[in-house]
């Protein structure tokens, strides 16, 4: 049977988190089941059981939680990240103390390299950048600003990706560092992307070579799985792994449905397909002690097909004698990642979010089900945001 066999799945993975049925005693129906335990699905499955006192079922099709910030022990005994590189950053307060109910931290400030011909010069451009592949010795901020100006393009209404880089540092660097990139991470040119994504890499006229400025920066010290683990271990939470919703969703009854998977899918494509933008990762693990000098290191040739190497060893402190890293290879096939921000695709959107407002007993959160490039703590805090509208809704409801 299905789900038995995923309940033995399930305790076999996490023994902390009690599975259905654990104790023999299943129960029939449940206020709440979750879709995905991701950080949309296992905040709200928190706050539902934690908060308000409910019964929870979270179901998720992949073998275990964190969705896609999901990081595991490999042979090397590395702590990798199974779906690409996840850096923790936020400027809400709020969010990074809620997640740290559940985790300690380690202080980790992202830095990327881009690779120009056989030199790594940092990302995002600053002021190190620019002299070191022009060969300046540009030395205050004004002088940097001046330099990129006199290479700028004027746009008179910055509308897409490209219109965002060529306005800022002029078509040349703009084809060193986000033309190639772009097309192989998103299959298509800048031109044809809303602006919001060249616009989440800022340029530089100091020599910051950050990736983020954010005032909270930190890496969950034993990893996201095991915050994923102790946010998720709670009497009224049970879990269901390796199993679709589509199989379980009669057989447990439930009050409300909250739903973090693609949104299109739902609704059974009734409007066509959204778009999603899928990759493609090659984990290694190589027979030296450091691969690259930074976590990450961007490919912006179309030379090479990979966008990204991650070595992980950089995010999380570990020694080891050998190193593990990651290549992402953009794809149109597999798991849908990105929502693809262009004014069309957000139109199909609206058309499914016109169908998802209609149905007050389904709540849909999350990057997939509200088709937003949102980073972690984006979708943490839409999570902790939604479930408080509906305790509120239902807290009103209950009033004579
Ligand atoms: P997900 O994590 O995708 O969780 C959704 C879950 O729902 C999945 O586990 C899925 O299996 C499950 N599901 C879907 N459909 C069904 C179904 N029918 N039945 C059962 N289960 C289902 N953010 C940052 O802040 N910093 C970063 O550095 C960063 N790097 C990233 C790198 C990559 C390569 C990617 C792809 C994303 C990155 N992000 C990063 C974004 C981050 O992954 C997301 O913001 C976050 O994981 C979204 O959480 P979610 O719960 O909305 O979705
Ligand atoms: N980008 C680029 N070159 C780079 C880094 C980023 O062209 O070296 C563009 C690219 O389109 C990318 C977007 O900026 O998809 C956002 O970059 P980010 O690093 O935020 O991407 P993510 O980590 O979400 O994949």
């Amino acid at each position: 049977n299905l789900i038995d066999e995923a309940v033995q799945r399930s305790s076999h993975v996490y023994p902390v988190v009690s599975p259905i049925g654990a104790d023999g005693d299943r129960p029939q129906s449940y206020d709440v089941m979750v879709v995905g335990a991701g950080f949309a699905g296992a905040i709200m499955a928190e706050r539902l059981a934690r908060d308000a006192g409910k019964r929870v079922l979270v179901v998720d099709k992949r073998p275990h939680v964190a969705g896609n910030a999901y990081d595991r022990l490999d042979d090397a005994g590395i702590l990798i990240h199974q779906y690409g590189p996840h850096i923790f950053h936020t400027n809400s307060a709020d969010i990074f103390e809620y997640l740290s109910q559940f985790t300690e931290w380690r202080g980790y400030e992202h830095r990327v390299l881009a690779a120009v011909g056989d030199r790594l010069v940092p990302m995002p451009i600053n002021r190190t950048t620019v002299n070191s592949l022009y060969h300046l010795d540009l030395r205050t901020e004004e002088e940097a600003a001046a330099f990129l100006a006199s290479r700028a393009e004027p746009v008179d209404i910055v509308r897409t990706s490209e219109d965002v880089v060529i306005s800022a540092v002029g078509r040349e660097l703009y084809e060193t560092f986000f033309q190639g990139y772009t097309r192989k991470q998103w299959g298509m040119d800048p031109s044809e992307l809303d602006k919001s994504v060249t616009s989440r890499v800022p340029t530089r006229t100091n020599t910051d070579d950050r990736y983020f400025t954010d005032t909270y920066q930190a890496m969950p010290r034993d990893g996201f799985t095991h915050m994923f683990e102790r946010m998720l271990d709670h009497p009224n939470i049970d879990l269901l792994l390796g199993v679709d919703f589509t199989e379980v969703r009669q057989a447990y009854p439930h009050q409300h449905l909250v739903f973090t998977g693609p949104i299109d899918e739902y609704f059974g494509y009734c409007y066509g397909k959204l778009p999603y933008r899928s990759l493609h990762f090659r984990h290694e693990t190589v027979d030296q002690e450091q691969f690259q000098p930074v976590a990450v290191v961007n490919y912006p040739s179309e030379d090479v097909p990979h966008t990204r190497i991650t070595e992980y060893k950089h995010l999380t402190g570990q020694t080891a004698p050998r190193t593990s890293i990651t290549y992402e290879y953009p794809s149109g096939e597999g798991d849908p990642y990105y929502p693809i921000p262009r004014a069309e695709n957000q139109a199909l959107f609206k058309r499914y979010e016109a169908l998802a407002l209609a149905q007050p007993d389904v709540s849909f959160v999350g990057r997939l089900a509200t088709y937003r490039y949102y980073n972690m703590d984006q979708v943490a805090g839409q999570a902790l945001a939604t479930y408080r509208r509906l305790k509120q809704r239902w807290d009103a409801d209950r009033q004579p």
